[in-house]
Order: C-alpha cells, then sequence, then structure tokens
C-alpha cells in the first residue's frame, strides 16, 4: 500500500503528528503582505520543501510505500551493506528466525562482494538499491539522479539477473526529480516508520531501548486486527567504509526477533508487506 498521510508542518521536525489540511494562519493582515509576505512565502516554500525531502511518510515528492499493510506483519531493512563483516552474520540470525528481510544495498559494495549479494537472495531476502556511491539527493539534480540510480540497478541486475523493484533514498533525502527516476526504472521508493540510530548505538542495551517501539505498537495494534504495520530501518553496513562494525545491531535483533515472534508478529520482505494482508 502507500501511505498517503501527510504531517503537520509545525510539528514535522518532532515526526509526530498528522497534517489536517486547512488554511493556515495569518496573523500579519494590517500590514502590507509584500513587506512580510515574499520572505514569509520563501521560507513557507523552503519549510515545505525540507518537510517533503526529509519527513519519511511526505509523499510532496512522489508517493512512497512507509508501512506494511497489516499490523501482524513487520518489514525489517538493512541499508549500507553488503558488509563481508556482518553481513553473513546477520544471514544466520535471521535463518535462525525465519525471517525474512529486505537489503538496500551501495553499488559500489555490490561490485566488490557479488557473491555475498547472491547469498543474500539465496537466503530468501529481497535486495533493494541504495544508490552507488550514498549521496544526498535533496542537492541532486535529475542526472546524478540517474546516474547513481542505475548504476547500481545493473549492478544488482549482473548478480541476480533481475532488477530491483525497491529503492531507498540515502539518508531518506528525497527531491522533485527523484520519483521520476526511480519510476523510470521501475522503482518504487521504500521510507520506514522506524529509525532506531543503530550506526550511533553507544551499546546494545541503548539500541535495545530505542527499539521497544515496535513491541509496544504491535501490542496495541494487534489487539484491533486492522491496520498497518512498521517497516524497521536499520543498518548492516556504513556508507562511509566496508567492514564496519555493526554488532549492536545483531546485538539488539538476537534480543527482539524471539519477542516480536512470540508477540504474533510475521517478519515479511518489502515484497510481502504490501501483498494480501495477514489474516
Ligand atoms: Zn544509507
Amino acid at each position: 500500500m502507500i501511505c498517503s498521510r501527510y504531517a503537520n508542518l509545525s510539528k514535522i521536525r518532532k515526526g509526530r503528528e498528522k497534517y489536517r489540511p486547512g488554511p493556515l494562519p495569518c496573523e500579519n493582515g494590517a500590514v502590507n503582505p509584500w513587506l512580510i509576505g515574499a520572505p514569509a512565502i520563501a521560507a513557507a516554500a523552503a519549510g515545505v520543501a525540507a518537510y517533503g525531502g526529509m519527513y519519511p511518510r511526505a509523499q510532496l515528492f512522489g508517493p512512497t510505500l512507509c508501512r506494511t499493510n497489516s499490523p501482524r506483519k513487520l518489514a525489517i531493512t538493512f541499508d549500507d551493506g553488503p558488509n563481508p563483516a556482518i553481513t553473513p552474520k546477520l544471514l544466520d540470525l535471521l535463518d535462525r528466525y525465519k525471517a525474512p528481510a529486505t537489503f538496500f544495498l551501495i553499488g559500489r559494495y555490490i561490485r566488490e562482494c557479488p557473491e555475498l549479494v547472491s547469498e543474500i537472495s539465496t537466503r530468501g531476502h529481497v535486495i533493494g538499491n541504495h544508490t552507488e556511491s550514498h549521496p544526498n539527493l535533496f542537492w541532486k539534480g535529475s542526472a546524478e539522479i540517474r546516474v547513481e540510480l542505475r548504476l547500481t540497478h545493473s549492478a544488482i541486475k549482473n548478480v541476480l539477473g533481475a532488477p530491483p523493484k525497491w529503492f531507498r533514498p540515502p539518508f531518506g533525502f528525497r527531491n522533485l526529480w527523484l520519483a521520476a527516476e526511480a519510476r523510470e526504472l521501475n522503482m518504487r521508493v521504500v521510507m520506514w516508520t522506524l529509525l532506531p540510530g543503530d550506526w550511533r548505538a553507544p551499546s546494545a542495551e541503548w539500541l535495545i531501548r530505542r527499539m521497544q517501539p515496535i513491541a509496544s505498537r504491535a501490542q496495541r495494534a494487534l489487539a484491533h486486527a486492522s491496520g498497518t504495520g512498521e517497516i524497521l530501518c536499520l543498518h548492516d553496513g556504513s556508507h562511509h567504509e566496508q567492514n564496519a562494525d555493526r554488532t549492536r545491531t545483531l546485538a539488539a535483533l538476537e534480543h527482539w526477533l524471539p519477542r516480536w515472534r512470540d508477540l504474533g508478529l510475521e517478519f515479511v520482505t518489502i515484497d510481502n508487506a504490501v501483498s494480501a494482508p495477514a489474516p
């Protein structure tokens, strides 16, 4: 499903409330509107652009997938791999809990370790495009975006024999041109509902606490059995360097995977996040 909800512009930086359509209040009616109107409009436009480009659930720059279609379905996703130091251990961990996931890979890393990319796919996981060199696309024009997307598109197709269907923008940043470039390659843009910040986790315990909302929300949502489910964004690699240490991510998953399973959550790839809802 495509998430169509907008965030309240005044609170998007806190990332909480939903946007309720309606006129914006104007408190400057007695003053020449051009004196303050133009800067205000420019500032508002900049704010809206920033919101559309950075807020995970914003749809301003084209539709994004940001939830699964059932509260029972949890889509775990990993960015910035493949990482030879971590990804093989992660694959074993996911196997142990029968947890298919989605890996958004960086093109230059795919070319460094194509066997690992094949292994991810062979073990039942879905592979998506995360650009060639992990730039902030918010500042890029269509030509640069095209190169970033196409290089990784080809790298994945060369290894797997099939192109990816999903794209995740680095840092989650989008702009006006990205949606069209992704659509050209028949890819849909995938965001998330929870980004716990595993790349900066000082300890596994810290990360375990940051991932608590998945269980808390599931307990509430499963009681109603209708609605949508979570897309969790973690990292098995780093766009700065290969062989980055992501052992805290592994430890936090080791903690949560059996607990999520016992809560009744079903682990799904992004392919299955949008297929028929779980009964
Ligand atoms: Zn990334």
